[in-house]
């Protein structure tokens, strides 16, 4: 479905159409040179051959320096995978551990590949669906509802990819008691967890106590953080037997992530780190501008958004369809969209703000004389 808006935008820019594009699921800047470099200089030391399956040492000791450091985790290079990006991360997890019957909850809006992972797995999800009035977070009572005695892994990803909302440190810790009250584990997507905005605060749900931290798996990755989505790299961290068991399957089906990509991960890691700061102050400006737009178009509600690069206004006052609406503000006014059905939520749609400004106040424009048009 979302698919097809984008072929459509590529179409009608092909035809010379002036289409600006808030579909963007990457950061749009290039990878910080330095790292770029690391990489290169990987390649020239020839590390050109097969490497461990779990990833290259050095690698695997930065990433448990950082969680140790940034995050307050005590993972030892052990407790780490490396794979190829967050996203094989997950998949990799969930055919380790998933058995047929065992249930994954899900909050809706969701990154639209969780559910499909979990079925892949031939387990079942167990969608929750959240609303507006609480900022699409799912609550305690609403986990603690969703729990069966099928119940396997519980999804927190925050900040949230398509709503950039993200949880309170005081939620995290509502939500970490109904998960050690029912023995399930959690599997906590951090992957947006540096892009932060306003002095919000980011809480590791395994930081909380050593309870909790037996039963997290940390799913995180270089995509989004340092403009690395196309050099697939990520990583998880959680129990030793687990992080085996994914190791066994990684060695058999795709064996060790790219060697000089990883290198290039250390020096990300490891090198100095103004360029996520640039970075975060050009989304910031960006949300800024973007929020005040949506915020003065009356028939919008956009959720507080803290977090990622993502805004999830709710247009269920437009009386629209997310695919209708998204089809038609394309079709008429030339801004693409992403349809909130695509992540679980037909009354919203995603705006992206991975592009730049002179898009963002055109796009701004537009999209509020669309909403004029129809809700008058
Ligand atoms: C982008 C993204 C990922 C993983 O991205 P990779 O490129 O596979 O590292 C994981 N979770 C969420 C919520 C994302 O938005």
């Amino acid at each position: 479905m979302t698919l097809a808006i984008a072929a459509k935008a590529k179409a009608m820019r092909a035809e010379g159409l002036d289409v600006l594009d808030f579909g963007a699921g990457e950061p749009d800047f290039d990878t910080p040179d330095h790292i770029k470099l690391a990489a290169k200089n990987a390649l020239d030391a020839g590390k050109t051959k097969y490497g461990a399956a779990a990833g290259e040492p050095l690698l695997l000791e930065a990433i448990a320096n950082k969680l140790n450091r940034d995050n307050q985790l005590p993972y030892q290079p052990e407790n780490i995978i490396v794979t190829n990006g967050g996203k094989h991360s997950l998949y990799n997890l969930m055919q380790a551990l998933l058995d047929p019957g065992d249930e994954v909850i899900i909050p809706a809006p969701y990154w639209l590949s969780y559910p499909e992972m979990v079925k892949l797995a031939s387990a079942t999800p167990v969608i929750v669906n959240t609303d507006l009035s609480n900022n699409f977070k799912i609550t305690p009572a609403q986990l603690h509802q969703a729990i069966t005695s099928n119940t396997k892994f519980f999804i927190l990803n925050s900040p949230s990819n398509p709503t950039g909302v993200i949880y309170t440190p005081d939620e995290i810790r509502a939500l970490a008691e109904v998960i050690l009250d029912h023995n399930i584990w959690v599997i906590s997507d951090e992957i947006y967890e540096k892009t932060l905005y306003d002095n919000a605060e980011h809480l590791s749900i395994g930081s909380l106590g050593s309870d909790i931290f037996q039963r997290t798996f940390v799913s995180h990755g270089f995509a989004k953080t340092y403009a690395m989505t196309g050099w697939r790299v990520g990583y998880m961290a959680g129990p030793v037997d687990a992080i085996k068991a994914m190791i066994r399957l990684q060695s058999h089906s795709t064996s060790n992530v790219c060697t000089f990509a990883q290198y290039g991960a250390i020096a990300a890691l490891n090198g100095p780190q103004d360029c996520v700061a640039e970075m975060l102050s050009a989304f910031s400006a960006r949300r800024k501008v973007i929020l005040e737009a949506l915020n003065a178009i009356p028939g919008l509600e956009c959720p507080q958004p803290d977090g990622a690069f993502y805004m999830f206004p709710s247009i269920r006052k437009t009386g629209m369809g997310s695919m209708e609406f998204c089809e038609a503000l394309l079709g008429s006014h030339q801004v693409a969209a992403v349809p909130g059905i695509a992540f679980g939520a037909d009354d919203a749609i995603r705006i992206s703000y991975a592009t730049d400004m002179d898009t963002i106040h055109k796009g701004m424009e537009r999209l509020a004389a669309f909403v004029k048009s129809r809700v008058g």
